[in-house]
């Protein structure tokens, strides 16, 4: 094992260590994200939100999301292509292609002009690709508007969390003695009384003060440039009108061939979590009118603008290269995959990167950021279930992925001592166990 292997493997050891603490934030979050996991795995077989089980819908619904994605992945320069021209000529988006992360930064920058603060939710693709970090070197407040976001920035928590409810880890004690120590209010430590401490506080700001805003998306119609955009709290619903500029950053892995294809990729999310999605958001053009005498004017009450930038980065290459990691193309960022994790379910948020939990976040880091890192995240405590593979409802191989960095680990000498041990005994005596 190499001198750098060694160091990775005890940051990974430390953090382990970390988790036995019960009072550590490793502890605290692997805690209740086992309790969630097994809520959703044992939900998925119930009957009480529809007639049908959240099973049952996803085996129908699967082959036609596998099929759309997959066409997407096959013919990625002619969907890019005929989405941009719809999105621009027809919608009247202002779009950029950005090759490269840095080509995305800049035409972020740009849009954002002189404005000192943007109010976000969720975007993934703008964390992946750095803008977030671009926008801290400049100064510019970022101010998310998800609750879980919200809490986070309140508990300033630096820890991975997950996606679809980062602040999970924080009790209702905690929530209001932080809302006390920040805000000097008094609350019962009771959800009602802290929802309806934020609708009364913040929600006035999100409806009469955004001037820009920022968010995913979360599938885009190559035939309509329709854009797609879930959520339960409506804060995307007023981001995405109730300001003069409405940015998009996402992956060109969100388009799909068409605008029945994405509502469908959103339904199956929504069934996934088990969350009523109680909201949807179908974009296809800025806010406009054309009630005086014809004359189109946008921004009536809408957004006047809606900017969409549209990151290949390492995608184009990966679909034409063929590489091990194409398959992430067809993901559409449901969460299955953390759900049924054993290695999620045993290390919390040890196992995961700076994108979030799972396996599918130590993929992206070492898309970003090499191999060393992902082996930072935990890669090794990966058991190789395949859990991942089976349960994702867009036919993701996520397991032969975390095989392949595994391969390419160890190929480096960055494999930890306990398996490589075991990996003498195979080659050696054909016995792992003696
Ligand atoms: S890899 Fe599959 S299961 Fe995991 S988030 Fe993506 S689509 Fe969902
Ligand atoms: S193969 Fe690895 S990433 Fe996939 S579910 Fe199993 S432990 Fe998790």
């Amino acid at each position: 094992m190499s001198e750098k292997g060694k160091e990775l493997y005890e940051h990974v050891q430390q953090k382990i260590e970390a988790l036995k603490d019960k009072d550590s934030e490793y502890a605290k979050f692997a805690e209740i994200w086992r309790l969630a996991c097994l809520g959703k795995y044992r939900s998925y077989d119930l009957r009480y939100l529809y007639e049908d089980t959240s099973r049952e819908y996803i085996e129908k619904y699967k082959p036609a999301i596998i099929e759309a994605k997959e066409k997407f992945v096959e013919n990625i320069d002619e969907y890019v292509e005929k989405c941009i021209n719809v999105m621009e000529k027809t919608n009247k988006f202002k779009v950029y292609y950005a090759k490269t992360n840095e080509e995305a930064q800049e035409a972020f920058m740009k849009e954002l002009g002189d404005a000192k603060i943007i109010y976000k939710s969720k975007s993934l693709e703008a964390k992946d690709i750095g803008i977030m970090d671009v926008l801290k070197e400049n100064n510019i407040e970022i101010k998310e508007t998800d609750l879980g976001d919200v809490l986070c920035q309140l508990f300033e928590y630096e820890y991975p969390s997950f996606t679809l409810a980062p602040g999970v880890q924080f009790s209702e004690e905690e929530i209001v003695a932080k809302i006390k120590e920040k805000y000097g209010v008094e609350l019962e430590p009771d959800p009602e009384k802290i929802v309806q401490f934020y609708r009364e506080n913040y929600r006035p700001e999100l409806l009469n003060d955004v001037k820009i805003s920022l968010t995913s998306a979360n599938a885009i119609s190559a035939h309509d440039g329709t854009i797609f955009l879930l959520e339960n709290e409506g804060n995307i619903s007023l981001l995405t009108r109730a300001v003069d500029k409405h940015i998009v950053v996402a992956g060109i892995s969100k388009i799909v061939p068409d605008e029945y294809d994405a509502f469908m990729v959103g339904k199956i999310q929504e069934r996934i979590t088990n969350v009523d999605a109680g909201y949807i958001s179908v974009i296809t053009a800025p806010s406009g009118t054309s009630d005086i005498r014809g004359t189109r004017v946008f921004g009536m009450y809408g957004a006047k603008e809606v900017v969409v930038i549209l990151v290949d980065d390492w995608r184009t290459k990966a679909a034409k290269e063929d590489l091990f990691y194409k398959d992430m193309l067809k993901c559409i960022s449901c969460k299955s995959c953390d759900f049924v994790c054993t290695a999620s379910r045993a290390f919390g948020n040890v196992y995961a990167s700076k994108y979030g939990i799972g396996g599918l976040n130590i993929v992206r880091d070492y898309i970003h950021n090499g191999i060393e890192e992902a082996v930072k995240d935990g890669l090794f405590l990966c058991t190789g279930c395949s859990n991942c593979t089976n349960w994702c409802p867009s036919g993701v191989d996520l397991a032969e992925m975390m095989k392949n960095l595994k391969k390419i680990a160890t190929e480096k000498g960055l494999c930890p001592p306990s398996l490589k041990k075991y990996q003498e005994k195979i080659l050696g005596g054909k016995n792992p166990f003696k």
